[in-house]
């Protein structure tokens, strides 16, 4: 597959204004496979100009709540249309097996996207009783409007369902949009983009520029017309764009990462739990905010269940996603697999029991094994650092004080899961851990009408459920006076 990506800017393909591009390397191969369009901040400005004019004289300006409803129910029809399509080109753009993202990444896009159709003709206002304005009685009410264009920065682990939580939202919201997808992974915000002309919607509500971080994302953070970046990505860059977008006014919103824990009691189904662990540790290849890789677990089951989890890791086959029978691709790009193994000698390192895996030497592709760590503690690297990679971390604890204490003690919150079959622990668990999302006998469950989002160094915000919707929105009050 040959690949030359441009920008889509005002409804049509734009090159870069230097006319300068980033080669597309196949993470199986390590071949160049096509390039995409180096954005440059005039780029951004053009894309931003567009977007605006829409806001502020377009036709898109016009349209009610059920109107852009109507539009994005048919956005959502041409994306599950296209289903096999964008999954392959997710998965492809990251070495990922495509049924992930066939079964989980673009029905939740979908969905996102014709709940949002429903929360485009609910952004209600309030009336408000008040006291009068000396002497007089007044009407006050509220409206919500849209916040303005929308900076929308996406990372490369599910570029498509990441980039759908965010513009769902913000055309319910009435926004437009400028998507800056991964340097990595342009493919599926660019076809989106296509479809959502298809659709209907207007040229120039949604825009996207390609490019890196330092370029095209930071001229996002600091243009004077953008008035909101919705950010998903790693904390270093959250920080960034604090510093940037954040000393310029702009609503910001954060969704970072997390070393999410997994949290085994030893009265829980031992085989769910340990099928749900795996699951959090090895989907897309441990390259996921969510991903369960904290284990703790309960004493008297502890080793036997490190066992086990060293027994699933050692049955993952890893290879070209694309051949039959493989679980497991590569990581994503050559960072990733220098990060994921640096991690693993760390855990090497400071003593902690390697079970299955290990450091993986250089070959055509950047394959890593499945790992498993047991006997490690709280205090050693690959139990703080988000690694993003397939690396568990197997704890114990003795009680359940200990197990949230545990929990806690990490500069993440983004998400955790409760394996128990007592349910009133299950609960009183749940509201002692510091996250944003609990899962109880389930590992990272995600349903469009679903706040997500994390706390901590996991971010600031929610993404998700109506509430999604409303952050994309300014509460604006009107008081009328009305005289006898
Ligand atoms: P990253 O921070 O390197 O990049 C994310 C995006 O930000 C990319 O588009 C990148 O080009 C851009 N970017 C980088 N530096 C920037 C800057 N200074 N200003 C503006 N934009 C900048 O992250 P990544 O490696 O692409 O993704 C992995 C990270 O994303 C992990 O930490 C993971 O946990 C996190 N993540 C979080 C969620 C969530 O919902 N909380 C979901 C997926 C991924």
């Amino acid at each position: 597959m040959t690949e030359h990506l441009n920008h889509f800017i005002a409804g049509t393909g734009v090159e870069a204004s230097d006319g300068r591009r980033i080669a597309l390397v196949n993470p199986v191969t390590e071949q160049v496979y096509g390039s995409c369009a180096r954005g440059t901040a005039e780029d951004v400005d053009r894309a931003v100009a567009a977007a605006q004019r829409q806001l502020e004289h377009g036709a898109w300006r016009q349209l009610d709540g059920a109107q852009r409803g109507r539009l994005l129910v048919k956005l959502a029809d041409l994306v599950e249309r296209d289903t096999d399509m964008l999954a392959d080109l997710d998965a492809d753009a990251i070495g990922r097996s495509p049924l992930e993202p066939r079964r989980l990444d673009v029905p939740n896009a979908v969905a996102n996207l014709r709940a949002a159709a429903g929360w485009a003709n609910q952004l209600e206002g309030r009336t408000i009783p008040t006291g009068g304005y000396f002497g007089t009685k007044t009407l006050s009410y509220t409206v919500r409007e849209p916040v303005g264009v929308v900076g929308a920065i996406v990372p490369w682990n599910s570029p498509l369902m990441i980039t759908v939580w965010k513009l769902a939202a913000l055309l319910a919201a009435g926004c437009t949009v400028v998507i800056k997808p991964s340097e990595e992974t342009p493919q599926s915000a660019l076809h989106l983009a296509a479809l959502a002309r298809e659709a209907g919607f207007p040229d120039g509500v949604i825009n996207v520029v390609t490019g890196y971080g330092a370029e095209v994302g930071r001229a996002l953070c600091e243009h004077p017309h953008i008035a909101k970046i919705s950010f998903t990505g790693s904390p270093e860059a959250g920080r960034e764009i604090q510093r940037t977008a954040g000393v310029l006014f702009k609503h910001v919103a954060l969704e970072l990462g997390g070393k999410s824990p997994q949290i085994v009691f030893d009265d829980a189904s031992f085989e769910d739990a340990l099928r749900g662990c795996t699951l959090g540790l090895f989907a897309n290849q441990g390259q996921i905010c969510a991903a369960g890789s904290r284990i703790l677990v309960q004493r008297g089951i502890a080793d036997r269940f490190a066992a086990a989890l060293a027994d699933a890791a050692q049955a993952v086959k890893v290879g070209d996603p694309r051949e039959p029978g493989v679980q497991m691709g590569p990581v994503a790009k050559k960072a990733q697999f220098d990060r994921v193994n640096r991690y693993i000698q760390l855990g090497i390192d400071q003593g902690a029991t390697l079970l299955a895996g290990g450091v993986s030497t250089p070959e055509r592709g950047w394959f890593v094994r499945p790992t498993i760590f047991a006997n490690a503690n709280n205090d050693m690297a690959i139990a703080r650092d988000e690694i993003f990679g397939p690396v568990g971390t197997v704890i114990t604890f003795d009680s359940e004080e200990e197990a949230v204490a545990l929990a806690n003690d990490s500069t993440y919150g983004l998400a955790a899961t409760v394996w128990t079959t007592d349910l009133v622990r299950a609960h009183r668990v749940a509201g002692a851990v510091k996250v944003g999302a609990v899962g109880v006998n389930c590992w990272s469950p995600l349903d469009a009408n679903l706040p997500w989002g994390g706390v901590k160094t996991s971010g600031i915000g929610r993404e998700g459920g109506f509430g999604g919707a409303l952050a994309y929105t300014e509460e604006k009050v009107i008081t009328v006076l009305l005289p006898k």
